[in-house]
């Protein structure tokens, strides 16, 4: 997408953190801007600065709602953003709360296909739009204790490139977004998704404006993956070099089969 200057955005989880960053982004480029997001209190305290919903994503029946809505604010939705999320719980998959298993891939995975469906046929038919899936550098290397938050990740990736290759040749880009450490309120979130106290303080990592900065970046140049820390470059290609090496495991293996 060329210009982003006149388009309307549709951003889940915009109330804070990364999605928060990204709305300003957009709306500081002269896009017009709806924030969906479940916290009504961060939504209150958003003040006016954009059109916000109250909307759970993993609410399949609300969608339809919330479109309406953001259509009657600024008009049909040229730029979806499928960023709400809730933090891993951090406990082994053997051990996992299959509670914490469920509510994950709900939101992050179910959610952000309930987004697709709602504004990905309008872009189609018109010919034009952007999706970024908020996914996470966990989609792209395994790492232990965040079993339920990388397979939720890993698959919204692979559900990005194949709407990728669908919507291409309709004018419509579909980027991943796979950000690495930022300092967000997501521990508070995830908090309060599994009504647990809400802990204090921040976390660490990167500001979420330079996050923001790459995803303008990445919908003006319709990049496949929008990345922001490349220092996990190593683990990436060991996982790949891993991968890959199944295939010399395979007997007399021409590399045709396949
Ligand atoms: P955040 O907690 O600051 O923002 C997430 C927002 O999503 C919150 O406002 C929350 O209310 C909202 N949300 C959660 N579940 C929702 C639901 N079901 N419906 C609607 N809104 C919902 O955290 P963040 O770090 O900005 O997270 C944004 C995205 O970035 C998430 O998908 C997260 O997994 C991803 N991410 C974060 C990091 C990081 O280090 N912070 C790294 C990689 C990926």
């Amino acid at each position: 997408m060329q210009t982003i200057e006149g388009r309307h955005a549709f951003i889940t989880g915009g109330a804070s953190g990364i999605g928060l960053a990204i709305a300003r982004a957009l709306l500081a480029r002269g896009a017009s801007v709806t924030v969906a997001d479940w916290d009504q209190a961060r939504l209150d305290a958003l003040a006016g600065a954009f059109h916000a919903i109250r909307l759970d994503v993993s609410n399949r029946a609300a969608w339809g709602d919330a479109r309406a809505s953001a259509e009657a604010a600024h008009g049909p939705v040229d730029i979806l953003c499928n960023n709400a999320g809730i933090g891993p719980c951090r406990t082994e998959l053997t051990d996992m709360d299959p509670a914490a298993f469920d509510r994950m891939i709900a939101i992050k995975l179910t959610g952000s296909f309930n987004g697709v469906r709602c504004f990905a046929p309008g872009m189609r038919a018109r010919g034009a739009g952007h999706v970024v899936n908020t996914a996470s550098m966990a989609a792209l290397y395994p790492q232990a204790r965040l079993g339920e938050y990388g397979a939720a990740k890993a698959g919204l990736a692979m559900l990005s490139e194949v709407l990728r290759l669908e919507l291409a040749p309709h004018g419509v880009g579909v980027s991943v977004l796979c950000p690495g450490l930022t300092s967000t309120g997501l521990p508070q979130t995830s908090a309060r998704a599994a009504g647990r106290p809400e802990p204090e303080g921040t976390m660490p990592g990167i500001d979420a404006a330079v996050v923001a900065e790459r995803v303008i970046a990445g919908i003006r140049g319709d990049w496949p993956y929008i990345l922001t820390h490349g220092e996990r470059r190593d683990a990436v290609a060991a996982r790949a070099h891993t991968l890959l090496g199944a295939f010399d495991l395979i007997p007399d293996s021409t590399g045709a089969s396949a």
